[in-house]
This record gives structure tokens, sequence and C-alpha cells, in this order.
């Protein structure tokens, strides 16, 4: 049974969200956890024994594209078999509700969109999409599988360059208007969510005391303590999937 401290914090924090000019919201991996996709950094984040960390770089596409093109193509099959979950749903919901409202999530699958959020910041991009290394043109491909390594056909004779994933890789860069978009959102918030983040990706994890310097009251969704439950006014204990749609 749950504890009466557990259900005064949801009910205090369900009023600050009926009270709330602005909410901004980060989420991370934890929240499609429930959908069935691994986290990386979970129990079932491994592939054939690498980590993220070796795949998802500048560097190891370089050495070996076919290789870190297996690992999204294994990524990809993976989620388009899942679909958002109540935790995605109740955000959709939640930015119907509130006057201001920005979605940042540092995931790829495209599940917040898939889940009704409108114009949710990707800031690590989205599996979806593949970049050309040679012309540099973005577009949606969602072979399932991709012959890889996959090519460019843009253009007439196609352009044939190598593809990538619309991926922002460790030790790259995020899109200056995404952390502007985000940045903002944080300054002008007074409730900040931020819901299955371990909190050490950078610069994502700096976000909830940006959003509390500036005045919000930060309220961390996760089963598991974070990087940032010490940095936040409220941890709610447990799964995105069921504790979201129980602020609503
Ligand atoms: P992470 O793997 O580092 O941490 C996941 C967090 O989610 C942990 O704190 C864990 O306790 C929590 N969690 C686990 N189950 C949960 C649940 N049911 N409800 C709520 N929280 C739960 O993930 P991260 O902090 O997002 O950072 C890793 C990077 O991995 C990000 O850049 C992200 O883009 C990428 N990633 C994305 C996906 C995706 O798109 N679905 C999946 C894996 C990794």
């Amino acid at each position: 049974m749950e504890s009466a401290g557990a259900m005064d914090s949801i009910e205090q924090v369900k009023r600050r969200i009926a009270a709330a000019r602005h909410v901004t919201v980060l989420t991370g991996a934890g929240i499609s956890a429930d959908s069935g996709i691994p986290t990386f950094r979970g129990e079932d984040g491994l592939w054939r024994d690498f980590r993220a960390e070796d795949l998802a770089t500048p560097e190891a596409f370089a050495r070996d594209p076919k290789l870190v093109w297996e690992w999204y193509d294994w990524r990809r099959g993976i989620i388009a078999s899942k679909s958002p979950n109540p935790g995605h749903r109740a955000l959709a919901g939640l930015e119907k509700k509130v006057p201001g409202f920005t979605l940042i999530t540092q995931n790829v699958d495209g599940f917040h969109a898939l889940a009704g959020s409108r114009d949710p910041i990707e800031l690590h991009g989205n599996i979806w999409k593949v970049r050309c290394t040679r012309c540099g043109e973005v577009s949606i491909n969602r072979d399932v599988p991709i012959p890889i390594p996959p090519h460019c056909e843009t253009g007439e004779p196609a352009c044939g360059g190598l593809l990538r994933p619309h991926i922002v890789w460790f030790g790259e860069a995020l899109f200056e208007s995404d952390i502007q978009a985000s940045m903002g959102a944080l300054q002008a918030c007074d409730l900040m969510l931020v819901v299955g983040t371990s909190g050490v990706v950078w610069p994502a994890a700096s976000f909830a005391p940006v959003a509390r310097s500036a005045g919000a009251y930060v309220v961390e969704v996760n089963p598991n303590p974070s990087a940032l439950s010490d940095q936040v006014d409220q941890v709610l204990q447990g799964r995105a999937s069921e504790v979201l749609p129980r602020l609503l």
C-alpha cells in the first residue's frame, strides 16, 4: 500500500500544476523504459558487449560505419515494435491543461510526438532521421531493416554520400536553436518535471539546476535515485507510466 507521505507529495505537485503558468518537462530514456525500450545505463543497455558510449560517437562511425549502423538498425527494430505508454500520453494531456508548456526530450525514439505532444524539443535528434555526410540533407527514413550502410539518394544523379543517423552523438554539440529554446523554457517555467533521466549526460544534466535557480519548483520522477535527486525540490519515486497519469 502507498504511504500517506507519497500521496501527499502527488497532491502537492498536482496543486502546483494547477497554479502553474508555464511547465517545462525534461524526459530521458526512463520514460520509454516502460514501453520496453532499453535505457543506456540499465541492465539491458548493452549490445554485443558494446556500451552506448563506444558506439554513439563520431570516432566510432568514422572507424566502422557498418557496425554503428547495425546497432542503430537493431534499436530502430525495437522501437518500431513498441509504442508510447501512459507516461508519454499524460505529458501530451498536460500540455493541453497549462497555459505555457515546453517538452524537452533526450530521447530519440519519437514517442512523444506519436503520443500527441506538439513540437517537442528533441535535444539529441531522432532515430528516424538520417543526414548525408556529403551534402548535409536531412530526411526521414523508416526502413527496418535499413540497407547497411545506407547512401544518400538526393539529387539527380543521386548524391551517393554515406548517410549517418541524425543524432547528436557523445562529443558533438547540440543544435544551437534547441539550446536557445530550452534555456528560454527553463527560465520561463514556474514548475519543472524531470522524468527518467540519470542526469549524467550534459548539458541536459544542468537543466534542472538552471530552472531551479531561475525560481522554478523542480520535481523528479524516477524509480531510482539519480545524479539530480538532491538538486530538486521534490522526488516522486516511481515509474513514469504510473506516476505521470496520476498528476493529471
Ligand atoms: P539513462 O539510460 O542514463 O538513464 C535512465 C534513467 O531512467 C535512470 O535514472 C533510471 O533510474 C530511470 N528509469 C528507469 N526506468 C524508469 C521508469 N520506468 N520511469 C522513470 N524513470 C525510469 O538515460 P538518459 O538520462 O536519458 O541519458 C542517456 C542518453 O541515452 C540520452 O542521450 C538519450 O538520448 C539516450 N537514449 C535514448 C533512448 C530512447 O530514445 N528511448 C533510449 C536509450 C538511451
